[in-house]
């Protein structure tokens, strides 16, 4: 079956992202999301992100007209009936996505490929509450998603090597990389990445060295784009607690045991850059270190 229309659930960070990068490759898109006002504002975000590179001198005016002329939203999965391909860019909670993916599985033709963004949830488990577990797959794109290059693709237990073999051309037809993993607690990037981050938050807790060091140490010394909190700050102080729970319980390996001074930080509302203060405070014209 060739690909031509996409179907995109969510319209939030990712969930725009991925709809962005589709239509810029010429593909169909259908988003979702739960009310008109979030798919209005996901919309919205496209064209803003496609307008800078209409003043960049890098596309045509009628080129971001022609993009955003491709993409169709709505507040019903039922709009799914004709989509070639699903990807699940809905927020990071186990029942949303279980009720998404049979719902997707009722609405969507039978052979569709669903995918799903997911950063730590199971992709084998959510097969499972589907009839279609061989087609079933983790797509997970990076943020910012048009930005980004690579899409880290995961196989769940019982991925067919049809699905594993579209999606890889797929993710080459929209110019990124796609690089392989199977299914387990954080795949690859999350779970190199959160314990450097949490041991970065233990040092801090320690008093090894304060927030600018510890970051300026990893920047410069790793050549790091960012260092360690400045990151976390960035992906979101909860989101980060809640991987490492997924690691840690998943593994049932004491190494993965969240900081408690990220506990301590999620818990007074400091999520990070989102929320205006995380390890650094945004009010300023220039992060200054929170703590
Ligand atoms: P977000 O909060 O920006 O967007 C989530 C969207 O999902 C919201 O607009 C919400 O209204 C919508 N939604 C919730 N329930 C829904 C439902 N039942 N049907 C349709 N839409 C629904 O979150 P995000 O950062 O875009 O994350 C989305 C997914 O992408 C998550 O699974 C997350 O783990 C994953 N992800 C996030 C990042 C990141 O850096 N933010 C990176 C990679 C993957």
């Amino acid at each position: 079956m060739a690909i031509q229309t996409i179907g995109v659930i969510g319209a939030g960070q990712m969930g725009n992202g991925i709809a962005h990068v589709f239509a810029l490759r010429g593909f169909n898109v259908v988003m979702q999301d739960i009310n008109s006002d979030f798919v209005a504002k996901g919309l919205a975000t496209i064209g803003k992100n496609l307008q800078r590179g209409v003043d960049k001198g890098k596309m045509k005016p009628e080129e971001k007209d022609a993009v955003l002329s491709r993409i169709l939203t709505t507040t019903s999965i039922e709009d799914f009936k004709n989509v070639d391909f699903a990807v699940e860019a809905a927020t990071e909670k186990w029942e949303i996505k279980q009720q998404l993916f049979q719902t997707l599985d009722r609405v969507c033709k039978p052979g569709v490929i669903l995918a799903s963004n997911t950063s730590s949830i199971s992709i084998t488990k959510l097969a499972a509450a589907t009839k279609r577990p061989e087609a079933i797959i983790g797509m997970h794109f990076m943020n910012p998603v048009p930005v980004m290059q690579l899409i880290e693709i995961i196989r769940g237990l019982a991925t067919s090597d049809a699905t594993f073999k579209t999606v890889m051309e797929l993710s080459a037809q929209l110019g990124k990389t796609p690089l392989a993993c199977n299914d387990s607690p954080g795949f690859i990037s999350n779970r190199v990445l959160l314990p450097m981050i949490n041991e970065a938050i233990y040092a801090l807790y320690e008093g090894v060295a304060g927030v600018e060091s510890i970051d300026g140490i990893m920047k410069l010394g790793m050549n790091h784009p960012m260092g360690p909190l400045t990151l976390a700050d960035f992906i979101g102080l909860d989101t980060c607690l809640f991987i490492l729970n997924v690691l840690h319980e998943g593994l049932g390996d004491p190494k993965y045991r969240p900081c408690p001074l990220l506990k301590k930080l999620v818990d007074a509302g400091w999520h990070g850059k989102k929320s205006g203060r995380g390890f650094y405070d945004y009010s300023g014209e220039k992060p200054a270190p929170a703590l």
